[in-house]
């Protein structure tokens, strides 16, 4: 295997795959990936696959709808032949309390602003969308039908399949261990399979981007937060869409094969890479989701799990190029929407390496926001 490459990926989730294939896509194919365990083994491969366009800020929106666009045609845009598994079910975002209603359309104005279909929806309708519900203590919703959910295996695995074709070479089991340096430039990186070089090291490591980017002396205030999910058994089909509350903090959809996948947010925990998944998660989630989808109490669970959220103090991405090594890009804390932005973000990074415009400003995800307080605010965030 050779030692020298253009671009060094960090990273085998959907970030690093994404960004591994627009690269390639641009003519830039002298790429290594280096992954420590296998693709989709971190929180690509643990998450919900939600993808909605509706945000509160225009950012957010944008991106959602750019990357929506893209999922819609993953198979065909990446050459692979295998189904990725884009459900648009919608998503019904509903609201528990005045504030989060009156947010809510607010939410619509930007959302329609960039053409995107969402639209109110009183409780009749709520109940209609979703039969079963228990709108108590509900103001209202809001829904679009092309939200929904995807296979995050296959997306993943669309983009390192089109991206190796290209010539992308993949390393797998291989972890980064150090970082070369050389008169303020990144020139390689040191790994358990020994030392590879390049002039551009993109770190998609997501919880562990923090770890790499202080070996160059970069502070990224990302931490890692345990978030749980969990799958039922198989049901004839009833919930055609995604739920989602922020103030509850809860959402769940069914998957093709009729299984329920649901999760809630972290409560009082403390920044850890715990993995384990706990009992009190099990117990909290059932009566957080059986409360508000009583048919639920029918189900039996599973299987659960634990991943990680790369969680930034505005819940919006850092993409920042090291002050003392030139060329080491660190893309991390999306902050529990990844997925749903991959697509986007992938672009936006590959048009940077490759010198390309970008109608988006890439200096606008900068860690230098949170000194100047132009922070990235949304409002929408679980
Ligand atoms: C329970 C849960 C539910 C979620 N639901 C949603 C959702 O519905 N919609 C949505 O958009 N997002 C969701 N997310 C968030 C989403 O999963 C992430 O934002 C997204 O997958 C991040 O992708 P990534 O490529 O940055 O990270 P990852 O998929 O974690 O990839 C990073 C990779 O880097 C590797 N790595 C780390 N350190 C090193 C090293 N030193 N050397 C080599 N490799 C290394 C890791 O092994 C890992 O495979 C959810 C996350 C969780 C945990």
């Amino acid at each position: 295997m050779k030692k020298g490459y253009d671009v060094i990926i960090i990273g085998g989730g959907i970030i690093g795959c994404a960004t591994a294939f627009e690269l390639a896509k641009r003519g830039i194919t002298d790429v290594l990936l280096i992954e420590k365990r296998f693709l989709t083994s971190g929180a690509s491969g643990r998450c919900g696959a939600g993808i909605r366009q509706q945000w509160g800020s225009e950012l957010n929106a944008r991106i959602a709808l750019e990357s929506t666009n893209i999922f819609e045609h993953l198979e065909e845009y990446t050459g692979y032949s295998r189904n990725c598994g884009l459900h648009q079910g919608g998503y019904l975002l509903v609201a528990y309390t005045e504030k989060e209603w009156d947010q809510f359309q607010k939410n619509l104005e930007v959302q329609h602003k960039l053409g995107i279909d969402s639209y109110a929806v009183d409780i009749p309708q709520i109940k209609e969308i979703c039969p079963g519900i228990n709108t108590e203590g509900m103001y209202g919703g809001t829904f679009c039908q092309k939200d929904g959910h995807a296979d995050p295996f296959q997306c993943t695995q669309a983009y390192a399949t089109g991206a190796a074709r290209m010539g992308v070479k993949f390393l797998t089991y291989t972890e980064v261990t150090g970082l070369l340096t050389e008169g303020g430039k990144i020139t390689g990186v040191e790994t358990t399979r020994g030392n590879f070089e390049a002039k551009t090291v993109i770190n998609c490591a997501n919880v562990h981007a923090p770890e790499l980017a202080k070996m160059v002396g970069e502070d990224v205030p990302v931490i890692s937060e345990r978030h749980q999910a969990l799958i039922t058994e198989k049901y004839a089909p009833v919930l055609d869409c995604m739920v989602m509350s922020f103030v509850k903090s809860y959402y769940v959809q069914q998957e093709p094969n009729g299984s329920f996948l649901m999760g809630i947010g972290t409560k009082n925990e403390d920044p850890s890479f715990n993995f384990k998944s706990s009992w009190q998660f099990l117990e909290e989630n059932c009566a957080v989701m059986c409360d508000a989808l009583p048919f639920l109490r029918k189900t039996k669970v599973i299987r659960q799990w634990a991943g990680q959220y790369d969680m930034s103090p505005d819940c919006n991405p850092v993409i920042d190029e090291a002050a003392e090594a030139k060329g080491f890009w660190t893309v991390c804390g999306f902050s529990g929407h990844g997925f749903m932005v991959a697509p986007r973000i992938g672009i936006l990074m590959a048009n940077k390496i490759a010198g390309m415009d970008d109608s988006m400003d890439i200096a606008m995800f900068s860690k230098e926001r949170f000194k100047t307080g132009k922070l990235l605010l949304e409002p929408a965030v679980v």
